[in-house]
């Protein structure tokens, strides 16, 4: 099974619990005797790291083996790269049970797997647009969130929902075509088109609070 570590506990005297979000959602699994050892295989169960793993098939199941797919640990010297590991796991932590994982788990491991490479606030963007679907959250983007029209939509409004065409928007807003890009688009974060990511966030931020009730406390 493949999945993304997203947080762990203390559980009992040697052992931990970690929780690792894979197609089947977030799921804790018991790390027997890990707790205390600064060893490869602790550094490994880091928070953003992407692993293959095998587990016993039990109520409460166990780890059995793993593999590091992909380390995102040397993150650590970027405060960016931190603040948006941690956004992510926060997001994913607050996931509904029974949103649909399957669906979504590629394009979040894509995105753990890209924030190394890329912008950091690009992958932070795309996945806190696409991640407004499993909140069952829908921007409204191709109608005026005001009067309804379809056409000449040249602004978003965070506080009406969604897009605003030219009679209701007073100042065109480049954001709404990224908005609408990243809500729909199924090609990889890496070939989507660029815009002016910390703007976006600054909307993204305070559309959340409303709409999601999730506080991101983004630093840009
Ligand atoms: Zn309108």
């Amino acid at each position: 099974m493949r999945g993304i570590i997203i947080k762990s506990l203390d559980y009992k005297e040697k052992s931990k619990i970690v929780f690792i979000y894979t197609i089947l959602g977030l799921k804790g699994y018991k790390v027997i005797g890990i707790k205390g050892k600064k060893n490869v295989v602790a550094g490994n169960l880091t928070t953003g790291n992407i692993i293959d793993f095998t587990y016993t098939d039990s109520q409460f199941p166990s780890l059995v083996e793993f593999d590091t797919i992909k380390s995102n640990l040397d993150c650590s010297n970027n405060f960016d790269t931190i603040d948006v590991l941690r956004v992510m796991v926060e997001v994913i932590n607050y996931l509904p049970e029974d949103a649909p994982h399957k669906l979504m788990y590629q394009f979040i491991e894509d995105a753990f797997m890209n924030i190394l490479n890329i912008n950091p606030y690009k992958v932070l963007s795309i996945f806190l647009i696409k991640m407004l679907y499993p909140f069952g959250v829908s921007p409204n983007l191709k109608s005026c969130s005001k009067c309804g029209k379809k056409t000449d939509l040249i602004g978003f409004s965070i506080v009406d929902g969604g897009a605003l065409c030219n009679n209701c928007c007073s100042g065109y807003n480049d954001l709404l075509k990224y908005w609408s890009i990243y809500y729909y688009s199924k090609d990889n974060i890496l070939k989507l088109d660029d815009c002016n990511f910390k703007e976006l966030l600054k909307e993204i931020n305070k559309y959340y609070l409303i709409n999601v009730h999730m506080n991101l406390k983004l630093h840009l």
